[in-house]
């Protein structure tokens, strides 16, 4: 023997080697691992095939070979301090990446074991290479998968997720949201929820936590401060296994918002389909106002003049020490004030300097407010308003959410005002003021159904000029409206506030007495027939009308109106300036009333 270092295999020389057994090779070659011997020397005395044809050796040819030459200088060089190590006793385990035969890299596992005697000397040592290639791939993605997992998670405004595995520690906690719920994600992950929790938290989530292992999806929602966050826990699989748990909770606020502001307008909507009347419209914005900002009260406020407003409708109800017309000042330091001053929306934060306007605030109890304006037609309308007991109740974001509302809001009052303005004129007679006949038309149907349902009586008297025609004649068609009017004022001045007088056309007028019967209704037709007859019309002198009265169960046959028109005719009949009832005598002209300049 040579006195050269096995480790130095440059000098090592071929030594004669026994045989290997045949069948021994055959039981080496069914190891699933590659396997080898080297003694000392540093020299192969035994391989499995795997062994030798991961380095790309032809099987039998390992044999005898040095280290060195199968494994090549990087490598033997990385590995030369475990071998000198195990050469002094001690085994040895490590990962090596290894570029095999076809120069794909493999990540191996290695083990050497130390062949020693009972006096502690080392011949030689085992070799156990394991390709753990797939596994650590596997392990990388799932790191990569980790990594990027958290990157999204953390971008994502809004967000967190947490994933879980089977003991409900935290593999994961991961998202900007996180700290919102008070947790960091460094406190949470490798931790038991039961540990890192606080409060009864942890005993709320485990029942949901174990199902989503079990394969379950679970939502909830939680509200935590002004936010309202959506949670969901869900199973993740791997190799077909539930093996851990994910829990994604997203702020759903806005979105929740949106929602309900799209609620709130399809219910404004529906009130305007409806023909509901512009306060009524005012006191659902107020009350949706008030419910959707979850504030301590709302309220729509109309302009009614350039220093004047009144509160159109409030909610909570507007309190008894509020008064409903206000007259403001343009020092006054409130929103609604703000707003008539500029048009735009207002956020104000009521101090001791806030003039009259922001002292009744305060005395209410009131710190912040904002209002937003409403206009229609072009022109401002009013403010949509809403006011909180706190200082910070109200913030910037409420301002800019309350403004997009009283734009769609001002949509819904203008189309209502505008549809209430068109029925008021189709509705009413320019000339006198009172309602014309289609209005009195659809009155006469309500009150003859409510008096048949109420079983209360129901009249009807049906007015009429006496020579009219010579008024017109005489003093013209223009003197001959201002007549026209004067009578209606006439006539409305002796009608009760229930009664409905209409101009029915021309020169004649009806008159429908809910809850009168004909004799009560004959007296009421006769003080107006005194009321026109009594006083002069100005150059126009004295005009005197007849009338004609019918209750509603006379009229058996043919309609109420038809019945008071020919009561009326039986008055023209018997010589005007008269009443008539219907199937009743005839109610001739006092003594003494007015001498009827223009009677013929
Ligand atoms: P009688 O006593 O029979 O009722 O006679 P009269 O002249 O009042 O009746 P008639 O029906 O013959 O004439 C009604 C007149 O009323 C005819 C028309 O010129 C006039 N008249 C109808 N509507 C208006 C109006 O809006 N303005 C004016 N100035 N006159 C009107
Ligand atoms: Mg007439
Ligand atoms: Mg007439």
């Amino acid at each position: 023997m040579t006195n050269r270092s096995p480790l130095n295999w440059d000098d090592a020389g071929p030594s004669p080697l026994p045989e290997i057994p045949a069948q021994l090779q055959a039981v080496l070659n069914g190891i699933p691992a590659m396997v080898g011997y080297w003694d000392t020397e540093l020299r192969n005395r035994l391989a499995n095939d795997a062994y030798g044809t991961w380095f790309g050796i032809e099987p039998g040819q390992l044999y005898g070979m040095h280290i060195g030459d199968v494994l090549g200088e990087a490598v033997f060089e990385a590995n030369r301090p475990h071998i000198e190590l195990v050469l002094a006793g001690e085994p040895q385990k490590f990962d090596r990446t290894l570029v095999d035969a076809a120069g794909e890299s493999r990540f191996t596992e290695v083990t050497y074991t130390p062949d020693a005697r009972d006096d502690g000397a080392v011949r030689g040592f085992f070799v156990q290479v394991t390709d753990i290639t797939e596994r650590v791939l596997a392990d990388r993605r799932r790191q990569q998968d980790m990594d990027r997992y958290r990157a999204l998670a953390r971008s994502v405004p809004g967000v967190f997720v947490l994933l879980f595995d089977a003991d409900l520690r935290y593999l994961i906690a991961e998202g900007q949201e996180l700290e919102t719920f008070g947790y960091r994600t460094e406190e949470l992950e490798g931790r038991r929820i039961q540990d890192v929790l606080k409060g009864d938290l942890a005993s709320e989530l485990e029942p949901r936590y174990r199902a989503a292992l079990t394969g379950q999806e679970v939502s909830w929602s939680r509200q935590i401060g002004h936010r309202t966050y959506r949670l969901k826990a869900g199973p993740v699989y791997s190799d077909d296994e539930a093996t851990a748990g994910m829990v994604v909770a997203v702020d759903v606020t806005e979105r929740l918002q949106q929602q309900q502001v799209w609620e709130a307008l399809h219910e404004i909507a529906t009130a305007v389909a409806r023909n509901s009347a512009p306060a009524d419209i005012s006191e659902r914005v107020a009350a949706i106002v008030l419910e959707l900002f979850n504030v301590d009260s709302a309220a729509v406020v109309r302009f009614t003049g350039a220093s004047s407003a009144e509160i159109v409708a409030m909610a909570p109800a507007l309190p008894p020490t509020l008064s409903r017309r206000h007259i403001f000042a343009p020092t006054d330091e409130s929103a609604t004030v703000r707003v008539a001053l500029t048009g735009k929306p207002a956020l104000v934060v009521y101090g001791p300097e806030g003039g009259p306007a922001a002292e009744q605030m305060r005395a209410g109890g009131f710190q912040s407010a904002a209002a937003a304006p409403v206009r229609v037609g072009g022109s401002l309308w009013g403010v949509v308003t809403l006011t909180s007991k706190s200082r910070t109740g109200v913030t910037e974001a409420m301002m800019a959410r309350l403004a997009q509302f009283a734009e769609l809001v001002e949509i819904a009052i203008g189309n209502s005002e505008a549809r209430t303005d068109l029925e008021l004129q189709a509705t009413t007679d320019a000339l006198s003021g009172l309602p014309n006949r289609r209005a009195l038309e659809r009155h006469l149907a309500e009150q003859v159904a409510l008096a048949g349902t109420r079983g209360t009586s129901l009249s009807a008297v049906v007015l009429d000029i006496d020579h009219f025609k010579r008024v017109n004649d005489t003093y013209g068609h223009l003197l001959g409206d201002v007549v026209l009017a004067e009578v209606a004022a006439r006539l409305r001045r002796v009608a009760r506030s229930q009664d409905i007088l209409a101009r029915f056309g021309g020169e004649e007028f009806v008159w429908l007495l809910p809850e009168t019967n004909g004799a009560e209704a004959l007296q009421a037709a006769e003080r107006a027939r005194e009321a026109i007859a009594s006083e002069p019309f100005g150059d126009v002198g004295f005009l005197t009308i007849s009338a004609g009265v019918c209750e509603q169960r006379d009229a058996a046959a043919g309609t109420l109106l038809d019945c008071a028109d020919r009561a009326l005719y039986e008055a023209k009949n018997a010589g005007r300036n008269r009443t008539s009832r219907y199937g009743h005598a005839t109610r001739t002209a006092r003594a003494g009333d007015g001498p009827g300049g223009l009677r013929a």
